[in-house]
This record gives C-alpha cells, sequence and structure tokens, in this order.
C-alpha cells in the first residue's frame, strides 16, 4: 500500500459543529478508498468507516444496476436568502434543508424552507433534516409547521434520537418520517424495529460498513431506501453512487450531491451534479487534486495514528 494521503478542506458552511472536513486516502489493489470518520467519533465506532474505504480499495464494488442517481442538495442552516440561492443555484429537484440548529428558531427554520419552496417551485421536493434534535412534542408541532411553510414536505428525517420515539411522531402527523441514524445495524430485528417507525430508511456506506453490508441493510430494513454521503470527498462519495447505483429500488433523490459543501476536491474527476443527476462510477476517481488540499503535518500525524490504531481494530 502507498503512503496514505491525509486532507483538510474548508467546508462552505458549519456542518455537524465542524468548519474543515479531514480525512485519509488509502490505496488498493482496486483504486483508492476514503477514511474520514468525525473527529468525534471514536476508534471502535470509526471501524466501519475503515471497512468501507477497504472494500474500495481492495475488493471494488458490486455491479450497478443503473447508470446515473438523481440526488438532492443539502441546504444548511443559512439565512433564508441564502437557502433560496443555493436551492436556485444547485440544478436539482430536490432539496434537504437543516433545521433544529440549537442557534436557530423554528421560525428560521419556516422562513429557511419557504425560501426553498420558491426556488425550486411548486414541482420540487422538501426534505427536512432535524439531526434528532427534537422531543416528541416539540417535533410534533415543528414537522407540522414546517410542512405547512413547505406547501408539502416530502419526508422529515429523524426528528428524535429513539425509534420509539419516531413511531409516535409518525403516529401524530401525516408527514413521512424518514429514519437515519436509527440505521445503523445488518440485524434481522430492524425490520421490525423500523416497520412502525419509519416509512423511508436513509442508509450511508461509511458507518454501515461498505456497499455490499449497506445494500443487506437495505434489505433488512424493508423499506425504501435513500443513499446519503458523510460529506466525503469525491473518492468517498463514489462509494455512496455504486451502491444507489446496486439498489434493486430506488425511488428518491439521493443525498450524494454534497460536493457543494466543499470548498474543493481531492480529484479533479469532481462528482458534482449536472441538471441534478451523478454518474454511476465503477472505480473511484484518481484524487490527483490531494496534494492541493494536504492537512498540516500535525494533523497528518494524527490521521496516520488513527488510520493505524483502527487498522488494528480491523484485522482483531
Ligand atoms: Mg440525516
Amino acid at each position: 500500500m502507498s503512503e496514505p494521503l491525509v486532507y483538510a478542506i474548508p467546508l462552505r458552511n458549519r456542518f455537524r459543529g465542524v468548519t474543515v472536513r479531514e480525512g485519509v486516502l488509502v490505496r488498493g489493489p482496486a483504486g483508492w478508498g476514503e477514511f474520514c470518520p468525525f473527529a468525534d467519533y471514536g476508534d471502535q465506532e470509526s471501524v466501519p468507516w475503515l471497512r468501507a474505504a477497504l472494500e474500495a480499495s481492495r475488493e471494488g464494488w458490486p455491479a450497478p444496476v443503473r447508470r446515473r442517481v438523481e440526488v438532492n442538495t443539502t441546504v444548511p442552516v443559512v439565512e433564508a436568502e441564502k437557502a433560496y440561492q443555493l436551492a436556485a443555484e444547485s440544478g436539482c429537484r430536490t432539496a434537504k434543508v437543516k433545521v433544529a440548529d440549537p442557534r436557530t428558531s423554528l421560525s428560521d427554520d419556516c422562513d429557511r424552507v419557504a425560501a426553498v419552496r420558491d426556488a425550486l417551485g411548486s414541482n420540487g421536493a422538501i426534505r427536512v433534516d432535524a439531526n434528532a434534535a427534537w422531543d416528541v412534542d416539540t417535533a410534533v408541532k415543528a414537522v407540522r409547521e414546517l410542512d405547512k411553510a413547505a406547501g408539502g414536505l416530502e419526508y422529515v428525517e429523524q426528528p428524535c434520537p429513539s425509534i420509539d420515539e419516531l413511531a409516535a411522531v409518525r403516529r401524530k402527523t401525516d408527514v413521512r418520517i424518514a429514519a437515519d441514524e436509527s440505521i445503523r445495524r445488518a440485524e434481522d430485528p430492524l425490520r421490525v424495529a423500523v416497520a412502525n417507525a419509519a416509512d423511508v430508511a436513509v442508509i450511508k456506506v461509511a458507518p454501515l460498513g461498505g456497499v455490499r453490508r449497506a445494500l443487506q441493510v437495505a434489505e433488512a430494513c424493508g423499506l425504501p431506501c435513500v443513499v446519503s454521503s458523510a460529506v466525503e470527498t469525491s473518492v468517498g462519495l463514489a462509494a455512496g453512487l455504486a451502491l444507489a447505483g446496486a439498489l434493486p429500488e430506488l425511488d428518491f433523490a439521493c443525498g450524494l450531491g454534497t460536493m457543494s459543501l466543499l470548498t474543493s476536491d481531492t480529484t479533479s474527476a469532481a462528482l458534482s451534479p449536472v441538471d441534478g443527476y451523478l454518474p454511476v462510477l465503477t472505480t473511484p476517481p484518481e484524487p490527483d487534486r490531494a496534494h492541493e488540499n494536504e492537512a498540516d503535518d500535525a494533523t497528518a500525524e494524527q490521521w496516520r495514528r488513527r488510520l493505524d490504531r483502527v487498522s488494528q481494530l480491523v484485522n482483531s
């Protein structure tokens, strides 16, 4: 294996409390994989992320059943005017709007989704993501108001932390519920667990341990799936597209149009949506621009150590 490449790329807006996205690119016989667990993830929690990177670099991905994937644009927690601009410029028909940030109010969230509706028009689809921020009562009230402000929501993603709370919110509103953080295990009881709690499952390659494992999770949960990224660079995004490309059914736009959240990329073959679609690649792109976004020595050393520690866990 050649020397891993450590990158650090500023985000356009704060996301999950971070302003710079960091990660490591690892090379193997099948190409490049991206290992980029968030800073607050422990080594054990990062194991599936490394499995996903190793699948891409050593094994490659299963054959796709489609050649392109419709994607949504992601609108971070920004002012309504900025939200309008982001949605209008994206070229996407569907927007995912981040809501429930502790630094903003429900009325800010309503203004943001209303602005996105203006930008997309009546044929657009708007989903919101609360990242498990609400309790049941807050969620029910917020979902009703956001649904009104949006002129109809496609779904609300992870309004509350637990499966039981999702089920309670689902009973009390007419808006579809998507489970994201709740979908993390490829086990049989998953189907039973999410059956009454969600209408849609959000699946991600890295936290689920690779494309093959994520396909198993999709089958186990028995719900329509939306593939989302973990805001990787295009090397890691390609794995998300491989998953979206291999799913037997794909009814919703996927959350893979996230390159717009980063100010640069590790490759010149950037996976930026054209007219709301991304191509399904059969191999990850070459990180020919990683050197432009190289992390400083101290950051690079931290990531090499992290990679070593998590590699030991994967191999044990
Ligand atoms: Mg989410």
